[in-house]
């Protein structure tokens, strides 16, 4: 049986702390996952950038984003392009089936997110055809203190046959792996196929306090961003105003 992690944030998002090869360093060795999804706020770069160097890692990699919709988070699996972001729900995962992929619905019901309701999800499941690419729910979320939606979200999956996902949404690498799926096989492909079959066990896993990550993720942030300003000055350049998804 595999395990992934298909919720994990790289320095490609804005609230990203680490490299793309310290997140599969840390997934391989520390996380034991044999399947990862670097799934940055609407950028394909970390991921695009982990496929190239995870041989080295003995790791298979689902290309992914978290994309943003008008009406919030969306985990777009398995796409070989990029997908624009801020559109309509039902047309962004009509968008996500075009470019081959799966969508998975992160954080549902989540006031510290940019979450997606019960109904956004029930009405993705009505749509003929958007129906087709969502395959699941996140039931549980690593990275959140409270999982307080778990019981009903997993009623949910169930009434609409979808898969009970479990993710970390780790910006800090030290959560990979707090939520998994196990399914059938090693590789991203078997993974796929599980999703599609609805065949994939969410494993729910409690690791360092809350106060820990988060005193972990404000200090690299925080190192991170003085980083950036020294660079900026260096260079006179200063980037900024670009637009990009909220964060979490
Ligand atoms: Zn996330
Ligand atoms: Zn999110």
């Amino acid at each position: 049986m595999g395990r992934a992690d298909l919720h994990v944030h790289s320095l490609y998002s804005i609230d990203g702390t680490d490299t793309v090869a310290e997140i599969l360093e840390y997934a391989a060795y520390h996380a034991n996952l044999d399947v990862i999804g670097i799934a940055d706020h609407d950028d394909l770069r970390g991921s695009l950038e982990a496929r190239e160097i995870c041989g080295k890692y003995g790791i298979d990699v689902v290309p992914a984003v978290e994309l943003t919709t008008l009406e919030g988070h969306v985990l777009a699996l398995f796409i070989e392009r990029p997908i624009p972001s801020h559109r309509p729900l039902i047309e962004a995962i009509l968008r996500i089936g075009e470019a081959g992929g799966l969508a998975v619905i992160p954080h549902p019901n989540t006031r510290l997110a940019h979450s997606l309701t019960h109904d956004d999800i029930r009405r993705v499941a009505a749509h003929p055809e958007a129906s087709k690419v969502l395959v699941g729910i996140e039931i549980f979320t690593g990275c959140l203190l409270v999982n307080s939606q778990t019981a009903p979200l997993r009623g949910l999956a169930h009434q609409l046959h979808l898969c009970e996902v479990a993710g970390s949404d780790a910006h800090v690498r030290e959560l990979i792996g707090s939520g998994v799926v196990r399914f059938n096989g090693l590789s991203a492909a078997d993974l796929r196929k599980a999703l599609l079959n609805r065949q994939v066990t969410p494993i729910a896993r409690f690791s360092p306090t809350g106060a820990q990550i988060a005193l972990t993720w404000t200090k690299k942030t925080l190192a991170r961003r003085r980083d950036l300003l020294k660079y900026a000055r260096q260079v006179g350049v200063y980037r900024a105003g670009q637009k990009r998804g909220k964060g979490i």
